[in-house]
């Protein structure tokens, strides 16, 4: 599972799983570029955190939906390290309403983030990737994205589409020697799930076979696993993290 050599691009980096998966690839020897859009202080923390264990890491700001900042990091992380050989597709937000009082702004605002944001850091390190004849993209999704969810229109449909792109993508890569997978964790304990009202969380629980909310950690380690060579014939999978919840 050594990842010594490899530059790592975590978009969302700064917090939560992002933040885990930025920890986990360092442990492994991979120089971390954390990504964030609005929490400079959070990522800041993370690569100094990164750097006192020994690791390389190093921050950068831009907006997973915006084509102009998405392209700009990738060619400055290019000019940096020269290559890019693990992308991982993490930024992610929720805008949960039910349908009748979800605006067009909740819909694009989802949308953007979630699965555009994908589309775009593809568009940018791909080129880069065929160039090396190598790389490794894991996209996030959720078990949302397989069974839906109520008041989770825009975000079940935006990380169904991440399953969608991913496969896709799988298949124009993989002669390319690009592997694209994704994950779909259950319910991780994070910023995102802080925010869900008691009874809801303890509803979800009783439906975890495992008894437990995931740890950030517990998907930082599949991701980890799956930029790996131990995970060389591994493509165009979707790998629950769930604790048994979908199954
Ligand atoms: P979180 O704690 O709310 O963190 C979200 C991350 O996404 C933050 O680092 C945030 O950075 C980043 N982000 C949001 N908008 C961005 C943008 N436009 N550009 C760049 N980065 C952006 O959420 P989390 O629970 O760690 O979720 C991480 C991923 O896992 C998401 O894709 C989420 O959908 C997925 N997921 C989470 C769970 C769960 O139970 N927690 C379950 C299934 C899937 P800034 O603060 O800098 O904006």
């Amino acid at each position: 599972m050594k990842l010594s050599e490899k530059i790592a691009l975590v978009t969302g980096g700064g917090r939560g799983i992002g933040a885990a998966i930025c920890e986990e690839l360092a442990a492994r020897g991979a120089t971390v570029v954390v990504n964030y859009s609005r929490s400079a202080e959070a990522a800041e923390a993370v690569a100094a955190a990164i750097v006192a264990a020994g690791g390389k890491a190093r921050t950068w700001q831009a907006d997973v939906a915006s084509i102009e900042q998405v392209d700009a990091m990738i060619k400055g992380i290019v000019a940096e390290f020269g290559r890019i050989d693990i992308l991982v597709n993490n930024a992610g937000i929720t805008r949960d309403k039910l349908l009748l009082r979800m605006s067009e702004e909740d819909w694009d605002a989802v949308l953007d983030t979630n699965l555009k944001g994908a589309f775009l850091t593809l568009k940018s390190a791909v080129p880069v990737m065929m160039k090396q004849r190598s790389g490794a993209i894991v996209n996030v999704g959720s078990v949302i994205g397989k069974v839906g969810g109520a008041g989770q229109i825009n975000y079940s449909a935006s990380k169904s589409g991440l399953v969608g792109l991913t496969k896709s993508a799988a298949k124009e890569f993989g002669s390319r020697n690009i592997r694209v997978n994704a994950v779909a964790p259950g319910f991780i304990d994070t910023d995102m799930t802080e925010v869900l009202k008691p009874e809801y969380r303890d509803a979800i629980l009783k439906q975890i076979p495992l008894a437990r909310m995931g740890a950030a950690a517990d998907v930082a380690k599949v991701v980890a696993f799956l930029c790996s060579e131990d995970a060389a014939y591994v493509h165009g999978e979707v790998i629950s993290i769930d604790g048994g919840l979908f199954m």
